[in-house]
Order: C-alpha cells, then structure tokens, then sequence
C-alpha cells in the first residue's frame, strides 16, 4: 500500500514537472500579465524582431539591408553586450529602430528570485536609456521561458511580454539556403504577425542572407513592416 502511495506521488510529481515546463516554453501563455505573440489585425502589418547580442561584428548587415529596404525593426537587446558595445547600440538607436529588453544575461530565467529578476531587466533598461533611445521598451524573456516569478515581476513592473507567432528556427543551421528559410518566414506570416530571427552571432549567417528576402518577399505580399509598439498600439492596449 505504501508503495502505491509512492507511485502515485511519484507520478503526479511528473505530470506537474512536465506541465510546468510546457507552460514555461508556451509563446501563447503566461500566468500573469500581458503576453503578445501576435496582434490581432485585418491589415497586412507585420514586425521584424531580432534577438540578442548586439555584436559590433553582425549588427552592421543588418542595419545595412534594413536600411536599403527601409523597413523599421525591433531589436531585443541583451543589457550586458549592450552595456559593452555602446557604439553598436547607438547605430540601432541612430537609425531609428526600436529596442526591447531581452534581459541581462541570455539565461533561463525559470528559477530566479523577484528581486534578480526585477534587477537584470532594470539594469537592461538603464544601458538601453544610455544610449539616449527614448521610445518605448517591450520585454521578452530569453528562451521565451518565463513561467510564475518573472511575469508576476513583469507585471508588477506593468511591463508587456512580447513573444512572437513566426520562428522559422533560423540558429545554428550554417548550410541552410536563405531562399528556403525567407521562404518558409513568408508562408508562417499572417496579419499582425511578429516575426523572430537570430542574426547576430556567426551562426546566423543564414539569417542575414534572408533578411532581404524575407522583407522583399512580404512587401510583394502587400505587408507593411511596423515596430512592435506601433503593432500593439494597433490594439489599443497600453503598453
Ligand atoms: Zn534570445
């Protein structure tokens, strides 16, 4: 009998471990606050979002093939390269994108305390206020991993949670062609949509071979590509 007690605590154990972390890996759901994976629209908008670094060896092809296409995009900075390449962020700044806080660190931010929480995403803000960007900064957890500590702080904090609906999975596959991943970009693209891409380490070549792509072959599609804040404000939410 006592062995049954034990299988069944054992087996509840489980099923709350793998409940937790398919919620903590959900883009769609979180226990407090406001998450946006996608603004419900009819208009053919849509945001470009890259996340991480910056890194002053990539961020210059990306700002360039924005800048040839002239499209806005919302970079998710990570505070410590930001803090570290003040040069690199001013040019995204400079060049009129908006920037998101992507937490201090590119840790998993499960299991961390309020106040660390609370702390990595005010010192992120600071470095990205240094830089004198005056426009709004959305959060978005690194990993998309966020479950109870973080979105309470976030929402404690009234900050909006951006995720993304469009993650062509572009890290680490070097050989793949940028025509096969814009292409599969495209085909995920609704209106509203927030699109996420990795270009900023070397594993990323890919990536930045498909920005242009991506963004000519969705101007063909009609879409028109906005900032995150100017696609939420499109919601009529406060951000
Ligand atoms: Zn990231």
């Amino acid at each position: 009998m006592k062995n049954f007690f034990l299988l069944v605590a054992g087996v509840a154990l489980l099923a709350a471990l793998i409940a937790g972390r398919a919620l903590s890996k959900s883009e769609t759901y979180q226990t407090f606050g406001t998450l946006v994976p996608r603004v419900e629209v009819s208009e053919r908008v849509v945001a470009l979002t890259f996340d991480d670094g910056p890194t002053a060896r990539h961020t210059p092809a990306v700002l360039d093939a924005l800048s040839k296409a002239d499209v806005t995009a919302t970079f998710y900075l990570n505070g410590q390269p930001a803090s570290q390449e003040p040069e690199t962020l001013k040019a995204i700044v400079t060049a009129g994108h908006e920037i998101g806080n992507h937490a201090w660190h590119h840790d998993r931010l499960v299991l961390i305390t309020p106040w660390r929480a609370r702390r990595g995403i005010t010192q992120t803000d600071a470095a990205i206020r240094a830089s004198g960007y005056d426009g709004p900064i959305t959060f978005r957890p690194p990993y998309g991993a966020k479950l109870v500590v973080l979105p309470w702080v976030l929402s404690r904090m009234e900050r909006v949670t951006v995720t993304w609906d469009v993650a062509p999975e572009d890290w680490g596959n070097l050989d793949e062609p940028a025509g096969a991943l814009a292409a599969r970009t495209i085909a995920q693209v609704r209106p509203g949509s927030i699109i996420i891409l990795h270009p900023m380490f070397d594993s990323g070549a890919s990536t930045r071979a498909a920005i242009p792509l991506i963004i000519a072959g969705l101007q063909a599609e009609g879409y028109i590509f906005v900032s995150v804040s100017e696609l939420l404000a499109r919601r009529g939410d406060p951000m």
